[in-house]
């Protein structure tokens, strides 16, 4: 471990943070991200273990994930497979024989003393991700390289009681849950990401955002990044403009929402833009992000590779996956997000900004659930990005964590299209679904819901509206049939917004005499 290093910020003649646009005028940032991901599999990585998120502290171990004297770990088949698809989706080359290695180092949240990970014989190396950010000229597609994706096991997690930051300093003691030791995580590794210039804070995040939606169609994660179970070190470093040796980079740990990720290269940008500007050298180091004012702050002088004494597992055997077995999971890989964009936007006939706004909201495979359970394109949409989108963030939930399903919204959609509800109606509906009282119908029915327009309910509430207002009345006799709209207000009133509007002032006119 190396020592501690104080801030890099001193009060007389020290850096500053350097505005970000005079930053970029200066360096060219070079980015790396290192992603992990937590595998949605029933048991751990090397045990059978339950890895279910929220169980009580300690109650999901094993004396093979405890590291107690004697056990043997056993590779979880399923996380291989996963990690696999991953790089097949990756478009990485699948190694047909690796191994696995200790990562040697203590911490107190790892009770082996060490980490089961890969080091020089990973699984998937040399791929590749496309993503695409929106700029003011359009959006702009760049090609960020994968390095590899290995196979770990997560750490225990520790609390630190009794501080007011949650960090062990100032705490008064420290508690560990080994539930979440040996969970299986992939590591997804960027190679250097270069030209992105001012671009590259939504590049990361672009990146990061392209990878979660990935490792969802592949259905091998939940990655919510919210959970921990998508977290994501950011690495950047800047060098002068036009220079061909990178600089020193610094890694921001654990960048926990997708807008950390992109506050973080930020702010990076902007410190080492000030430590160079005087001639300061950045200190190679881990750092954290600090969500409230959106800066990093010093963490540990980063390790080199060798003081983790690497070495292979002498407890597991190499995992050599045959081509034919990879050659199946290729075939058998879901449509990609990238694909399904195209197709979606062919399909649905949207515009760039249109989809641009479906994915931004996240919102495609909700819309696409909707338009199988029935609904057109366009209401599908309309749905959950106005009504449903607002609703969100209303409660600051997830879209897809609403307590409303593509197949309710979309009986309500052809509750409209028959009539039986007015779009008024129909957000009461919903209503009604969010707050946990059933099916559309099932609402429908108790709050009593739908458009009234069989004649004899109707006629009951023209006929008062028409004995209330005898001078609209009056009017619409003389052939003033706009002062209709008078008596149609007060049928709407009186039935409160069930009445069917059209029905009621055919009723009106038909009453008075007129035409329309
Ligand atoms: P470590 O585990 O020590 O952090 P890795 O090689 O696993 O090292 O990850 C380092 C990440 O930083 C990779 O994504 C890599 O592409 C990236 N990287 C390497 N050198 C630089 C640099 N000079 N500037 C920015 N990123 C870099
Ligand atoms: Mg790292
Ligand atoms: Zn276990």
């Amino acid at each position: 471990m190396g020592s501690a290093v104080t801030d890099d910020f001193t009060v007389n003649g020290g850096p500053a943070l350097v505005d970000y646009d005079d930053a970029l005028a200066t360096y060219e940032p070079v980015l790396g991200l290192e992603t992990h991901v937590e595998l949605g599999t029933a048991s751990k990585m090397f045990c059978s273990c339950a890895t279910e998120f929220g169980a009580e502290p300690n109650t999901q171990v094993c004396p093979v994930c405890l590291a107690l004297p004697g056990a043997l770990p056993v590779v979880n088949g399923v996380a291989v497979e996963s990690a696999i698809r991953l790089g097949l989706a990756l478009n990485c080359s699948i190694a047909s024989w690796c191994r696995f290695a200790r990562k040697n180092y203590f911490y107190p949240d790892m009770p082996k003393n060490y980490q089961i990970s890969q080091y020089d014989e990973p699984l998937c190396t040399d791929g590749h991700l496309d993503v695409v950010v929106d700029t003011p000229d359009g959006p702009q597609e760049f090609r960020v390289g994968i390095e590899r994706v290995h196979m770990e096991e997560d750490t225990g997690k520790t609390s630190h009681v009794g501080g007011a930051t949650g960090r062990i300093h100032g705490a008064d003691y420290s508690i560990v849950d080994y539930n979440r030791a040996g969970i299986p995580l992939l590591e997804i590794v960027t190679k250097p990401i270069e030209h992105t210039g001012d671009l590259a804070p939504l590049v990361a995040r672009a990146y990061v955002t392209e990878l979660r939606d990935l490792v969802r169609s592949l259905g091998i994660s939940d990655v919510r990044m919210e959970e921990g179970s998508l977290r994501c070190d950011v690495n950047v470093s800047l060098m002068p403009r036009g220079a061909d040796e990178w600089g020193t980079r610094s890694e921001t740990k654990n960048v926990n929402s997708l807008r950390s990720v992109e506050r973080a290269v930020r702010y990076e940008i902007q410190r080492h833009a000030g430590v160079l500007d005087i001639g300061g050298q950045v200190v190679q180091e881990t750092r954290h992000f600090q969500e409230n004012s959106g800066s990093t702050v010093s963490g540990r002088s980063k390790e080199e590779a060798q003081d983790y004494r690497y070495f292979p597992d002498p407890d597991l055997v190499p995992v050599a996956p045959d081509a034919e077995w990879i050659e199946r999971l290729r075939a058998d890989l879901p449509e990609l997000p990238a694909a399904k964009r195209r197709r979606v936007k062919t399909e649905w006939n949207l515009s760039d900004e249109e989809l641009r706004d479906l994915v931004n909201a996240d919102a495609i495979d909700l819309v696409a659930a909707t338009v199988d359970a029935g609904a057109s394109p366009d209401d599908a949409r309309k749905w959950w990005l106005n009504e449903l989108s607002r609703r969100a963030t209303e409660s600051e939930v997830e879209l897809a964590d609403l307590p409303i399903t593509p197949a309710q919204i979309a009986r309500v959609v052809a509750l409209v299209d028959e009539g039986t509800l007015t779009n008024k109606l129909a957000r009461q509906v919903v209503d009604g679904v969010l707050a946990g009282e059933g099916e559309p119908d099932e609402v429908v029915a108790a709050r009593g819901l739908q458009v009234v327009s069989d004649d004899s309910a109707l006629g009951a509430a023209v006929d008062q509206a028409i004995a209330d207002n005898p001078d609209a009345a009056e009017k619409v006799r003389g052939g003033k049939v706009a002062a209709a709209g008078a008596l149609v207000g007060a049928v709407m009133k009186a039935t409160r917004g069930q009445a069917d509007a059209g029905r009621a002032r055919e009723l009106i006119l038909d009453r008075l005499g007129a035409t329309s």
